[in-house]
């Protein structure tokens, strides 16, 4: 269980110390009134069954419909005309919360009348984020597939289409730069048959959202059969490149992750060294997902390791999706979550590394874990 804090403390604590607030946020989730009128995101890949929610000068991934979320002692009040809502603890109003408005990208269509939302999603505030191919070898069968990931279900309910063309991302990616500011572009995909394990396809997609906007962009894969594909994607415009471990015992891989756990740890620290070689330090990162089996000490240990290859370590707190396999595994608590950030923030710090170093990607933007919180933090963790 987490610890709570009183009501009639909390809001002067979280003054004090913001990434508690946020770090419990992310934790418990926020419970919704049916009648909440911002929207928020159910299903497929990346931050979902969350909302953006801009606290206290952050903006944050929360759980919003998950199980989890039942039990949370957070709510949003309604909607103010000035666009802010009450957050309350225990019914208690702490602080005042905003949330990105729609985008205006979202409004448009391509040329074969593909809405732009089904090419690209709105991270936070100012990421746009793509899955280019939706679909993945290890999906379709329970003894491969990830047992966290929720790719094939917004393919399956029409939310997004199974293959994003090159031109398709370019043109998106500009309007999304035009109308509503965006910065930077998240590249995703799931593993195809092929030995590249996708890094062709991201070759392709960035080298024209390069070309169309000049955007900074991440790309992400399993790490591919030829590290000649780190300088190939470099060359196409990627600037930063995330291959995702999502857990480090091997028990943990093994039994989460059936189908991913057969490419070896090893291979995934041979395929890190090559690429920082290729994208420099602190411009490579892997997300390790907290709250899945691996102790404190073992994700403190990973990250320390992969510090020292020059590695950046996403530690992110699971959280369970609605119509995954783990959809009632629980999510991390507060406590945990700043035992291990806490560390994992001060060792970052001190390697010179940081989210604002990064050029582009989950660990620039932040806004699934509050580990950039803790880099400058790093003293502070004692706020109850
Ligand atoms: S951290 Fe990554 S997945 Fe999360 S909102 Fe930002 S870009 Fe999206």
């Amino acid at each position: 269980m987490n610890r709570l804090p009183t009501a009639k403390n909390y809001s002067h604590n979280i003054i004090a110390d913001k990434s508690y607030l946020l770090t419990e946020l992310q934790s418990y989730g926020v419970q919704l009134s049916s009648d909440f009128g911002a929207p928020s995101r159910i299903g497929g890949a990346g931050p979902t069954d969350h909302k953006a929610m801009t606290v206290l000068g952050s903006t944050v991934m929360v759980p919003v419909h998950t199980y989890s979320v039942e039990g949370s002692p957070f709510s949003l009040g309604p909607i103010q005309s000035d666009g802010t809502a009450s957050l309350n603890f225990i019914n208690i109003p702490v602080v005042k919360v905003t949330f990105p408005p729609q985008p205006r990208f979202y409004s448009l269509r391509t040329v074969d009348e593909i809405p732009y939302w089904k090419i690209a999603t709105l991270h936070s505030t100012d990421v746009l984020a793509s899955t280019v191919l939706q679909t993945c070898i290890r999906y379709g069968n329970k003894n491969t597939k990830c047992q966290f990931c929720a790719i094939g279900e917004s393919l399956k309910s029409g939310r997004t289409i199974a293959k994003k063309s090159p031109e398709q991302l370019a043109e998106v990616a500009y309007a999304a730069m035009k109308y509503d500011g965006v910065r930077q572009v998240v590249l995703t995909t799931g593993t195809p048959t092929t030995n590249d394990r996708g890094a062709s396809i991201l070759c392709d997609s960035a080298r024209a959202i390069k070309d169309a906007t000049g955007l900074a962009i991440q790309a992400q894969c399993e790490p591919p059969d030829d590290f000649f594909w780190f300088k190939r994607l470099h060359e196409s415009g990627v600037d930063s490149l995330g291959m995702h471990l999502e857990a480090w015992n091997d028990k943990v891989r093994a039994k989460i992750m059936p189908g991913k756990a057969e490419v070896p740890l090893s291979y995934y620290m041979d395929a890190f060294k090559a690429s920082v070689k290729v994208f420099g330090r602190g411009q490579v990162s892997t997300y390790l997902l907290a709250g899945l089996g691996d102790t404190k000490e073992e994700l403190i240990h990973a990250s320390r390791t992969l510090i020292d290859l020059g590695v950046y370590p996403f530690v992110v707190p699971f959280v369970p999706v609605t119509g995954t396999q783990l959809e009632n595994h629980p999510a991390p608590n507060t406590d945990f979550m700043r035992s291990v950030l806490s560390p994992i923030g001060a060792m970052l710090a001190k390697a010179g590394m940081s989210s604002n170093t990064v050029k582009a990607g989950c660990a620039k933007c932040g806004a699934c874990s509050t580990l950039s919180t803790f880099e400058n933090n790093h003293n502070s963790c004692s706020a109850f």
